[in-house]
């Protein structure tokens, strides 16, 4: 049980017909090969916990947005093929993922087989949440598991629409650690808590900077955000990029800041461009002398020591958004500076998102963070304090 929601271990599984809605949206180069297996990987403990209870497994997943349609571009295929590998058994690949022969080849599984659905986004049932599919879906199994962590945020007949035709709908292992960590690190954590907070735009991320401010002790803004802020209170920042229609909010957001006892933090200096690209010429400047023409791709190296001096008494720190174009080698130093710097911090450390993910494989830093959440867009709905829609389907413990 987690927080009065079932798991896994709450139910018996032995022997019965298990579903396990995993998230194995995993990126795929050109040639159809899977780059990055992590959230492959990352379900494996709760496939090893059924295959022990003999259960016959039942894993499905979207991949990609193939728009309710059929489009072999988005197939499975290739995960079950890097789960065969990964598990050292068969994995059989069923073509569809509803329909009279699925059910014929599920209700002929013996104890212990594993196979795997065809992507549930061929149907356009499962993004429109569909009762008709959660249905057909629910049809196959005994018990329902989710553990699609990175589309828990999505209100789909599979996280979703199930709850109204199969119960017990539980949790699984990837989707319990996810919540456990996130709730050590904002619900119940060790003081001080350090909130790093970086990427693109104010406007994206303005419901999590909000809501930090009521969790953390102190927050720094990174990334093309914080010129935002800078140019909010009247200063210059050259070309950098800003969102003009955001200065009100950025002002409360500082504010509010001051008033809760946050310390709030900026990059002091940057390093600018006259171009995002890596051919542009470079200066590293405080961030009161960027030139007319010139604008901040990364944030500086004194920010990088301000930012070690933010992380000296930290017990728990949280990360989102890279704090520069880190794409383009030029801009990097920031972000995998940070990277390192909490990688260093004995503080609990929790970071997700995308880039964030991306850039700490990118530092080899990997073992050294705490938690790497596995979803990016539902991972910001959990820093914006909202609910899992998921939760919805999951029974409560009477
Ligand atoms: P987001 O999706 O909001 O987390 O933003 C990530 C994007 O922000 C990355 O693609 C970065 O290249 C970009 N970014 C970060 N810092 C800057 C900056 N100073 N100027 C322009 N883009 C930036």
């Amino acid at each position: 049980m987690f927080n009065g929601y079932m798991t896994l271990e709450d139910v018996d599984v032995t022997a019965k017909r298990v579903f396990v809605r995993t998230d194995y949206n995993v990126p795929l180069d050109e040639h159809g090969n899977i780059v990055d297996d992590t959230r492959i990987r990352e379900t494996i403990p709760t496939i090893n916990y059924l295959l022990d209870r003999n259960a016959k497994i039942i894993l499905a997943s979207h991949l990609g947005r193939p728009k309710g349609k059929r489009d072999p571009k988005y197939s499975l295929f290739p995960v079950a093929k890097r789960l065969e590998r990964l598990l050292g058994r068969e994995v059989k690949f069923l073509p569809d993922c509803i329909g009279p022969a699925v059910e014929e080849a599920v209700f002929s599984m013996k104890e212990g087989d594993i196979i795997l659905l065809e992507n549930l986004r061929f149907h356009p049932g499962e993004e429109k949440n569909d009762p008709e599919f959660a249905k057909a879906l629910a049809k196959l199994a005994e018990i329902y598991v989710i553990d699609a962590f990175g589309t828990c945020h999505r209100k789909h007949a599979s996280v979703y629409g199930i709850k109204d035709f199969i119960q017990p709908v539980v949790m699984g292992f990837l989707l319990e650690r996810e919540l456990k960590y996130f709730e050590k690190a904002l619900v119940n954590p060790q003081r001080p808590v350090v909130a790093f907070i970086g990427g693109a735009k104010v406007s994206s991320k303005l419901g999590v900077i909000k809501h930090l401010l009521d969790k953390v002790d102190k927050i720094f803004i990174g990334g093309a955000m914080a010129f935002t802020f800078i140019k909010a209170q009247g200063y210059d920042v050259g070309s950098s990029l800003v969102e003009e229609d955001m200065f009100d909010e950025a002002l409360s957001i500082i504010d509010k800041a001051k008033k809760k006892g946050v310390k709030f933090y900026l990059p002091v200096d940057f390093i600018c461009g006259q171009a995002i690209s890596e051919q542009t010429p470079v200066i590293e400047v405080a961030w009161q002398e960027i030139p007319k023409g010139w604008m901040g791709l990364d944030i500086g190296h004194a920010s990088v020591i301000l930012i070690r001096e933010i992380l000296k008494d930290a017990q728990t720190i949280v990360w989102n958004g890279p704090m520069g174009v880190f794409e383009i080698d030029k801009f990097k130093m920031g972000t995998f500076e940070l990277a390192h710097a909490i990688a260093e911090s004995p503080a609990l450390s929790i970071a997700g998102g995308g880039d964030t993910d991306y850039a700490i494989h990118k530092a080899g830093v990997v073992d050294k963070i705490s938690y790497i959440s596995t979803g990016g867009g539902a991972f910001l709905e959990l820093l914006e304090g909202k609910q899992l829609p998921c939760l919805e389907a999951i029974t409560k413990v009477k």
